[in-house]
């Protein structure tokens, strides 16, 4: 099947019917995955039909959400080659989009995607979460962060929280398994202005991925001094 095909079918089967120009950018951002791969280390999934389902399909499965259909402006932090944030600015280009991650190879690809596919209002930073939430022109000024497969939950609180606004969701998409790890969170959660909105769990067709997006809401600000310096979250988190 031709990759076009491939990809407007697994879209049309979660319901997901997009414009030519936005699969255009799918098939150019494929081609980027796979040249760049071969240089530097972004993802182990290198199948076309992988890569659509477990990385794009993933990645917008998202805005089947209120929370998510409703924010303009975003964040995706550790966001590696570019998920979920680039899928997510290819559905919804009026959205503002930045895209955090402390691999400074990373940010290169990145910015050669945004480039090739002429992508706007998107931004790149190389840098820490930790460096970046405590400047005010990005602490708690986004409607919606988002993260995958960056860290345990209560170190991804931490990391994550103080970029959004009161209000606003912080939306993590993590594995099958969650239960400990919010169990784990508690304290987290409650000094850093969190709470658990929702839990969803989500099925790809065609694939025996079960992932679950933990929807936080933000119900207060973040004290100050979180995030603490980098790696400090990682070896003394919140308890
Ligand atoms: N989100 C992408 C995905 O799902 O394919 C990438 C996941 S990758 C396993 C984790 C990424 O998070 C890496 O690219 C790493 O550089 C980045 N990262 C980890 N800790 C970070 C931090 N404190 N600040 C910024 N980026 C971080």
């Amino acid at each position: 099947m031709e990759y076009f095909d491939m990809l407007k079918e697994a879209c049309e089967n979660e319901g997901l019917i997009f414009d030519e120009t936005m699969y255009n950018n799918f098939i150019q951002y494929k081609a980027l995955i796979k040249e760049w791969n071969e240089k530097i280390n972004l993802t182990a999934i290198t199948e076309d039909e992988e890569i659509i389902k477990k990385h794009f399909i993933d990645s917008i499965k998202v805005f089947e959400y209120p929370y998510v259909k409703e924010a303009t402006k975003i964040i995706d932090i550790g966001t590696g080659g570019g998920f979920p944030g680039i899928p997510m600015k290819i559905v919804k280009p009026e959205s503002s989009m930045v895209l955090l991650d402390s691999l400074n190879k990373r940010i290169n690809f990145l910015n050669e995607v945004i480039d090739k596919l002429e992508l706007k209002d998107i931004k790149t930073i190389h840098g820490r979460a930790e460096d970046f939430a405590q400047k005010a022109e990005y602490r708690e000024e986004f409607d919606l962060a988002v993260s995958r497969a960056v860290a345990n939950l209560t170190v991804l609180l931490e990391l994550c929280l103080p970029f959004v606004k009161v209000g606003g969701y912080f939306v993590a998409l993590k594995g099958p398994a969650i239960e400990d790890e919010i169990k784990d969170s508690k304290v987290a959660l409650k000094v850093l202005g969190g709470h658990i909105q929702e839990i969803i769990e989500v099925n790809i067709a065609g694939s025996d991925l079960k992932h679950n997006l933990l929807v936080i809401k933000k119900i207060k600000d973040t004290p100050k001094k979180y995030p603490r310096k980098a790696g400090t979250a990682n070896k003394n988190p919140i308890k």
